[in-house]
């Protein structure tokens, strides 16, 4: 099945004695110069790129004040080098977050300090050289940006901000990422992440209100383009087709029906991710939520709501508002942008939605907490809104629902191991493996409980649990779709029993 040893899920996780260069074989495939140019990046490595990356490097530092403090303020008290998902899964010493980080603090070091400039072996500060950028393109693909490292870090150094820095870097002097890259093109050419065209999003939804219309008995309507709508569902293309993504669309439709909310998808702004924000661009970032500002007063839409992904809901809750408004053209009763979550938990709360839990009895459910969300963001007013609002739906469409070990959820979740833009095939060994923290909570779930599935709130965790299940043993249709147990037990008007 793999051409790599998969690990081992053990009954009592250990720290794995470090393997130098374990993973120094595994690194994405190198964007061409038609995924770099429509981004606005050189097309192949410019000639004088190490001057260049420095010069990058100092524009950032400069900007950044963040990204400053954190390479200068590491003390190597050593507590983040056991927490990174892909050390525990790889044994390989760079991926201990503070190795990481010194990949590029050693450059920094040399160009921006003073000690660095005159005694450059005595701080560990290096020229910028082809060996430094071709651990740069390993290693800092080998971060999913999850930014566990940074909440066990006592100085909260965030590995994630200095992975992104490293590799806008990479882009400025032409050595990008294929799989970012292009889809980034993707959304800006035909605007999702999947390259789905308007005539296949409405063949979809139209499939979508048959199907619905076929099980439950009544209309409910999976709109595309309508203007004058209250709602702009902005969710992630994967829920457009795969599995089980679209179950969780069909439980937003079921929610805006049984709330008398009218909605819409746009097609020119019908993907939720921002993979700018992977690559480290804010422009990026920027060019692609400025669609959904643009889809949203197109179509005269009151409110905007995100479904199910996780890192579309950090660059939404983070971001949105200085990238791409103000959007005072919008209802101000409302949170800009609001969460599919946030919005069924509301309904729930006024009473507006009815559940029968025994549609979902044939599962044990255990929740995972997408990394993007559980750290990047909130929901709701209150502190821990975004570990409590998912909980409290699934707790509400289900009766049989286990968390996994506390060291293992809420902020100290594992990430699934396929998000940062790592969700790529050529990086599947560094996916199987990095997910392995993950399976070991899983399973003992699954052993302690009888957990049967495992639901998630982020299109990425999605398709990553789909296919690394079967690499431990577990079938591929354990991972659902918060909005899927909804869907289940949502009980509709005039619905067929
Ligand atoms: S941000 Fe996550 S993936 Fe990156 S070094 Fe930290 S723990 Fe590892
Ligand atoms: S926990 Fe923070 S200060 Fe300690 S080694 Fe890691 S990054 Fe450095």
């Amino acid at each position: 099945m793999a051409n790599f040893e998969i690990p081992v899920l053990r009954e009592v996780p250990e720290i794995p004695r470090v393997k130098p260069e374990a993973m120094a074989h595994s690194a994405p495939f190198v964007s061409a110069a038609k995924f770099q140019e429509p981004l606005g990046y050189p097309g192949a490595l410019v000639e004088n790129w190490e001057q260049r990356a420095v010069e990058k490097l100092g524009e950032l530092v400069g900007k950044y004040r963040s990204l400053q403090v954190f390479l200068d303020s590491c003390v190597k008290c050593g507590a983040c080098t056991d927490k990174c998902h892909y050390y525990l899964g790889t044994s390989d010493p760079k991926n201990m977050p503070v190795a990481r980080q010194d990949l590029l603090r050693k450059v920094y070091r040399r160009y921006y300090t003073l000690p660095g400039r005159w005694f450059p072996k005595l701080v560990g500060a290096v020229d910028m050289s082809k060996e430094v950028l071709d651990d740069w393109y390993t290693y800092y693909h080998q971060c999913s940006q999850c930014r566990r490292c940074s909440v066990f870090c006592p100085y909260g150094i965030d590995t994630a901000e200095i992975s992104m820095a490293a590799r806008e870097i990479m882009d400025s002097i032409g050595k990008g990422q294929k799989y970012c890259n292009e889809i980034i093109g993707k959304v800006f050419k035909i605007g999702n992440n999947l390259g789905l065209p308007e005539a296949a999003l409405g063949d979809t939804l139209q499939g979508l209100e048959e199907e619905v219309e076929e099980d439950t008995g009544v209309r409910v309507r999976y709109p595309l383009d309508e203007k004058g709508a209250e709602v702009l569902l902005v969710t992630p293309s994967a829920d457009f087709f795969a599995e089980p993504h679209v179950d969780g669309l069909v439980g937003y439709g079921k929610v805006f029906h049984a709330a008398g909310i009218s909605w819409t998808v746009s097609s020119y702004a019908s993907e939720a991710g921002n993979f700018g924000m992977f690559i480290g661009s804010y422009e990026n970032m920027r060019r692609i939520s400025l669609r959904i500002r643009q889809a949203a007063l197109d179509l005269g839409v009151k409110r905007i709501v995100f479904g199910e992904c996780g890192h579309a809901w950090r660059v939404a809750y983070s971001f949105l508002n200085t990238l791409a408004g103000p959007f005072d053209f919008l209802d101000p009763r409302y949170p800009v942008p609001q969460h599919i979550c946030e919005l069924t938990y509301s309904l729930m709360q006024e009473g507006r939605l009815r559940f029968d839990k025994s549609k979902n009895d044939h599962m044990v459910l255990t929740y995972h907490d997408s990394c993007n969300v559980a750290r990047a963001s909130r929901m709701g007013p209150e502190p821990g809104g975004q570990f409590k609002i998912p909980r409290a739906i699934i707790r509400a469409t289900c009766s049989n629902f286990y968390d996994m070990p506390p060291d293992t959820i809420h902020d100290a979740t594992f990430c699934c191991g396929g998000g940062g833009g790592l969700l790529t095939d050529d990086l599947i060994e560094l996916r199987v493996k990095g997910a392995q923290p993950r399976m070991e909570a899983l399973k003992s779930v699954i052993d302690d409980h009888g957990v049967t599935n495992i639901a998630a709130i982020c299109a990425i965790c999605k398709s990553q649990f789909t296919k690394v299940l079967p690499y431990y043993g577990f079938g591929m249709d354990m991972i659902v779709s918060v909005h899927q147990l909804v869907s289940n037990a949502i009980i509709l008007d005039g619905q067929a029993q």
